[in-house]
């Protein structure tokens, strides 16, 4: 594989963008749990491998996927390219787009993707040059390739499409937190 797709992951999220939980290690402790999760890899930025229960949760495509659940031991870098699990809060919404392998976002009203969105951009908002018509970041279809949120569970090296959350971990997200999570993908 290309070092492109070894930097891609899948994201959840709430669907709320404006969540936070006040206390993310209580969270982390109910993502072990339910074995999601299982060791620290690094506390400073939240990064966990993956648990026991990890492949309940994701279905990968394809037959005999090639995962990698620990760094390559002959790897200078022992944080990069294998399959972890970080988590991310921000202090306000947080947009996270994929640089490579992007779509531009549909506008709601005309429903044209909006090619240059980046230049029609404000911190919340995204005009759309063909119909003017103005929109919350939040409520544009980024077609699972963005998402607006202060939270991201962020599972790594996950190329777009190639594995899917399954109903089960959303329903135990939205049992731990009380609200929807959504997915989408995001390449670096
Ligand atoms: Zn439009």
């Amino acid at each position: 594989m290309s070092k492109a797709f070894n930097q891609c992951s899948l994201y959840l999220r709430p669907a709320r963008h404006d969540f936070t939980l006040d206390d993310l290690e209580l969270f982390t402790a109910e993502l072990r749990n339910i074995q999601l999760i299982s060791k620290t890899i690094d506390k400073q930025s939240n990064s966990y491998y993956t648990g026991d229960n990890y492949l309940d949760y994701i279905a990968y495509m394809g037959c005999a996927p090639n995962i990698k659940f620990k760094a390559d031991p002959n790897s200078k870098n022992n944080n990069e390219n294998f399959c972890q699990i970080t988590l991310h809060q921000y202090k306000s919404p947080h947009l996270i787009v994929s640089q490579k392998q992007a779509s531009a976002p549909l506008c709601p009203n005309c429903k044209n993707p909006i090619r240059d969105w980046q230049e029609n951009k404000t911190s919340t908002t995204i005009q759309c040059p063909l119909c003017s018509n103005t929109t919350n970041i939040n409520d544009l279809n980024w077609r699972k390739m963005a998402g607006c949120a202060q939270l991201f569970i962020e599972i790594s090296d996950i190329f777009p499409k190639e594995a899917l959350p399954q109903q089960s971990l959303l329903d135990k997200l939205k049992d731990i937190t009380n609200t929807d999570w959504l997915y989408f993908y995001s390449c670096r």
